[in-house]
């Protein structure tokens, strides 16, 4: 297909690139792409989970990035979402803006799309596209979760279980170290934890995707619930990568207060430990315990070893930076 449009004179029209690469036909939406608007009806007791974030070259990728890391990020990030409410991923709607419509471009972002798309079953239902300066990728995603079991950043309770998946650090390495190869993945292709959200429905009580650092994430969950926290440094899972820095600021950094790992932290009532610990081993997923809630201010305290509080890095800001 590539070879084709390269060869073809014409350059690609608006709706051939539509219909090249994103009308797929749906099987659970009543009407996909085609048409003024998707038309989607959901099952009948459950609620939509709605989301949507975007991603802009020079501010969050280069011009260089990989085409089918984009594709498979720009859905991963929003699934991301999806997961952390606890929801299942259903539909999603793209909305591109492109300087060019480069053939081997599209066909490599599909490709990394698509393939993410499937493995949860998300189904491409719509979407824009438009010339633009920067390349801009706007995707929203929607999810089925069942009536009330929505797990809210609000519902933190004092005494609750800290818990983490994976390990934490590795993708904001991989931004300052494009070098170490082991962790490179984490940042271009993360992988939404989808499976575990679904799971936690009725286990965790608060929970969040980890998309700007522990720190900074953890401390919403701790504004939403009007709670405290104290979290545990060296409990933290990281990647080894990390370790072998021997930078210890480095890794303090990456580990508190680094971004882009897309795992999820969530809070559960200690009663959950053996539940949680056995949906860990089926899904062949670290589930680490860092830290209680607490009451007090919506703050989060990180504890060295001696259990002295430790400093770090507040979570970046568009608007205001680096603080
Ligand atoms: P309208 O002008 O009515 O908004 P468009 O001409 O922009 O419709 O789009 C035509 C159809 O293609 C619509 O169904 C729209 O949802 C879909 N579409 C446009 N761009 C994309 C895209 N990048 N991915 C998926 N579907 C898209
Ligand atoms: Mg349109």
């Amino acid at each position: 297909m590539a070879l084709l449009a390269m060869d073809s004179p014409a350059p690609l029209s608006e709706f051939d690139l539509i219909r090249r690469y994103f009308d797929r036909a749906p099987n659970r939406a009543l009407l996909g792409v085609g048409d003024d608007c998707a038309l989607i009806r959901p099952n009948a007791g459950l609620e939509l989970a709605v989301t949507t974030d975007m991603l802009v070259e020079g501010r969050h990728f280069t011009a260089e990035a990989a085409p089918r890391s984009l594709g498979h990020k720009a859905l991963a990030v929003n699934l991301s979402d999806l997961a952390a409410m606890g929801a299942a991923p259903r539909w999603a709607l793209l909305a591109l803006g492109l300087p060019r419509a480069d053939a081997q471009w599209l066909e490599a972002f599909a490709g990394g799309f698509f393939a993410l798309a499937e493995r949860f079953g998300v189904e491409l239902i719509g979407g824009d596209t438009t010339r633009a300066d920067r390349i801009t990728i706007s995707i929203v995603a929607l999810g089925e979760v069942p009536a009330g079991v929505a797990m809210y950043r609000s519902a933190a309770k004092a005494g609750d279980d800290i818990w983490v998946s994976g390990e934490l650090g590795g993708a904001a390495l991989a931004l300052r170290r494009p070098e170490i190869k082991d962790v490179a993945k984490r940042l271009h292709e993360p992988e939404p934890r989808v499976e575990l959200g679904e799971r936690l429905r009725g286990l965790a009580r608060a929970a969040i995707d980890i998309s700007d650092g522990l720190a900074g994430d953890l401390g919403h969950v701790l504004e939403r619930s009007q709670m405290g926290a104290s979290v545990d440094y060296e409990s933290i899972p990281r990647p080894a990568a990390l370790r072998a820095t021997a930078d210890v600021e480095l890794e303090r950094d990456c580990v508190l207060s680094g971004g882009d790992d897309y795992e999820l932290a969530f809070t559960a009532a200690p009663k959950r430990r053996a539940a949680i610990e056995a949906l860990s081993a089926e899904l062949g997923l670290a589930l680490t315990r860092i830290g209680t809630i607490e009451p007090g201010e919506p703050k989060v305290v990180v504890r060295d070893r001696r259990g002295e509080p430790m400093p770090y890095r507040a979570s970046y800001d568009h608007f205001r930076g680096r603080p």
